[in-house]
């Protein structure tokens, strides 16, 4: 495969990119992290409600964590998993495990027994750190394991806290169970004994990322120290970040997503990093006036549900004028919205979790185009980064044509972890598929068309889904509207809409079809639309086509 995009088009668009991956000499995340708990130990790292941590504290918690774990036994080439949500246990946890040289496998809390035995079996997990209350789920695929250490931590049980907010947080009384040792103990008991500090190199696996897999079983992408230190240079350089901002962690922190943009980067960068637990809007809107946030990564229902909270004029969210918004396409209209509300531009960002994090971003002082189908563009490959399209025939295509986008770069994963055929089906010689068709235009930008396998076949007409959500998106009345394809008799397969409509707008069915008709061929628009309250989501907030496909089969 040879690169079409010789010119590199897009050089002119971020100019001069001298010092976007510069990390010094480090190796790793870890490294500058380390050298500013010693030159700043008293500068605050992390906030958790009421609480902070100072560098110098969050050394020492991870020092007797990374204690823990090396007297159990672990060391370079072990997994450990965190079932956690977004609290500070994450970030002592990932530092721990790379201060032995261990790699984390984050694991989502909602994850129940046969997803949770899935990963624990997949990765070989040595040593799990986990909410109590999940211990359960726990207990129930430990037999089966090879986990050699559990901890258990409370969180100390955040959930429900919006109203007593800015109370101090209470403590609560950890719940002991047979077979895990909980967390407090644990650092009380190592305070003080840090193992032989082991330097990750930048081919070391960091983090084993289990991808939520739209089909069979998730695969775990294998994510080295060098892949992540490139993807938080990624972030920082995108927003300028420095020390003096502030971080909140949008996305959930075992979501790589929230892995890069929240751990990775504060560690890079030394801004502190505020964690909420959980995403509930309310709490974010004021943890972000309590710490004047100033930066955050987030899907577009985020900003959405921003902007439909009764706090969201409440409190003041001025501070937070550095965002990055990605992770499913962006109806231009929400863009608009958003801005309109507060003066603040979302900037695109796109990426996958094989990918790390952004291949795709919109330069500072730019405003990504809309093409004429009314899709906002991913941005353009970032520094470092190659792109192509590649045609049915596996040939690249050129300037407005519609391919299958593949990558090459420092963040593109070393492959799917012990499974060697779908590595070899997703990686040749470097280029990643991924699965999602895209155009570029003449200046370099690119658009996304849709995910390959989303396309509807009706009749032998291809709808690609984005480009109806995009008009209806339009609408005064719509807040958010996922398109699919449902099987059809006549056709084959047929467009359906799901819509849920904005507070205290109405709209029927038919006002949205005559809508849709109006910019739309007379096969793309809606042949059934459903009405619901909410859109179901994944944990980043996006609309996932595959339960709106499930929805309509149960419906
Ligand atoms: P994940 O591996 O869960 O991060 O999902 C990656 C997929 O999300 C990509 O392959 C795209 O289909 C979608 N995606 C990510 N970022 C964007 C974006 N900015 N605009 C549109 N789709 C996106």
């Amino acid at each position: 495969m040879s690169t079409v995009f010789e010119a590199r088009p897009w050089d002119r668009i971020w100019g001069d990119t001298t010092g976007f991956h510069d990390a010094g000499e480090a190796p790793s995340v870890l490294a500058p992290f380390l050298a500013r708990c010693r030159t700043h130990p008293d500068r605050m790292a992390l906030a958790y409600f009421d609480r902070a941590w100072t560098h110098a504290e969050l050394d020492a918690e991870s020092d007797a964590l990374a204690a823990a774990f090396a007297d159990a036994g672990l060391g370079p080439g072990d997994a450990i998993g965190l079932y956690l949500q977004n609290i500070p246990e994450f970030l002592v946890a990932t530092i721990a495990a790379w201060k032995i040289g261990a790699a984390i496998v984050p694991i989502n809390p909602m994850y129940r027994e046969r997803e949770l035995g899935h990963i624990v079996e997949d990765s070989q997990l040595a040593a799990l750190v986990a909410l109590d209350s999940l211990l359960p789920t726990v207990d129930a695929v430990r037999e089966r394991s090879a986990i050699r250490l559990v901890i258990a931590t409370s969180g100390l049980r955040a959930l429900g806290r919006t109203d007593d907010l800015p109370a101090p947080l209470a403590d609560v009384e950890p719940l002991a169970v047979e077979g895990a040792e909980l967390y407090d103990d644990v650092i009380a008991r190592f305070a003080g004994h840090p193992p032989p500090a082991v330097d990750p190199s930048p081919s070391d696996t960091a983090y084993i990322a289990y991808t939520s897999g739209t089909t069979g079983a998730p695969k775990g992408a294998v994510l080295t120290h060098g892949n992540v230190l490139f993807s938080a240079q990624t972030f920082r350089s995108m927003r300028q970040l420095d020390e003096d901002d502030v971080i909140f962690a949008m996305a959930p922190l075992f979501h790589v997503t929230g892995l890069i943009c929240s751990v990775a980067l504060t560690l890079l960068v030394g801004a502190p990093l505020v964690l909420g637990y959980r995403f509930d809007v309310p709490t974010i809107l004021d943890l972000i006036d309590r710490y004047k946030v100033t930066f955050t990564v987030g899907a577009t229902t985020v900003f959405l549900s921003f902007l439909d909270s009764p706090r969201f004029g409440e409190v003041d969210i001025s501070s937070l004028t550095k965002i990055i918004c990605g992770g499913a396409p962006i109806p231009p209209s929400v863009v608009e919205r958003y801005e309109s509300a507060t003066g603040v531009y979302l900037h695109n960002g796109y990426g996958m979790t094989e990918t790390t994090s952004p291949t795709f971003g919109t330069p500072l002082g730019h405003r990504s185009p809309v093409s004429s189908a009314g899709s906002l563009a991913l941005g353009i490959p970032v520094p470092d980064t190659e792109a192509m399209l590649l045609g049915d025939d596996d040939q690249p295509v050129g300037v407005g044509e519609t391919g299958e986008l593949v990558v090459r770069g420092p963040h593109v994963m070393a492959g799917y972890w012990n499974n060697p055929e779908e590595t070899a089906r997703q990686l040749t010689d470097g280029w990643l598929r991924t699965g999602d068709m895209a155009t570029m235009d003449a200046e370099g930008w690119f658009y996304l068309v849709d995910r390959k396998k989303d396309q509807i076949n009706a009749s032998g007409f291809k709808v690609w889904p984005q480009e109806v959500e995009e008009v209806l998106y339009e609408h005064p009345s719509v807040r958010e509207a996922g398109v699919v394809g449902v099987p059809d008799e006549y056709r084959g397969e047929t467009v359906k809409a799901f819509v849920s409509l904005r507070p205290g707008r109405t709209a029927t069915a038919e006002e949205l079809m005559a809508h849709c008709r109006e910019h739309l061929a007379a096969f793309k628009v809606p042949r059934v639309i459903e009405f619901l309250d909410d859109l179901p989501k994944t944990v980043t907030g996006k609309i996932t086509r595959m339960s709106l496909r499930e929805l309509d089969r149960d419906g």
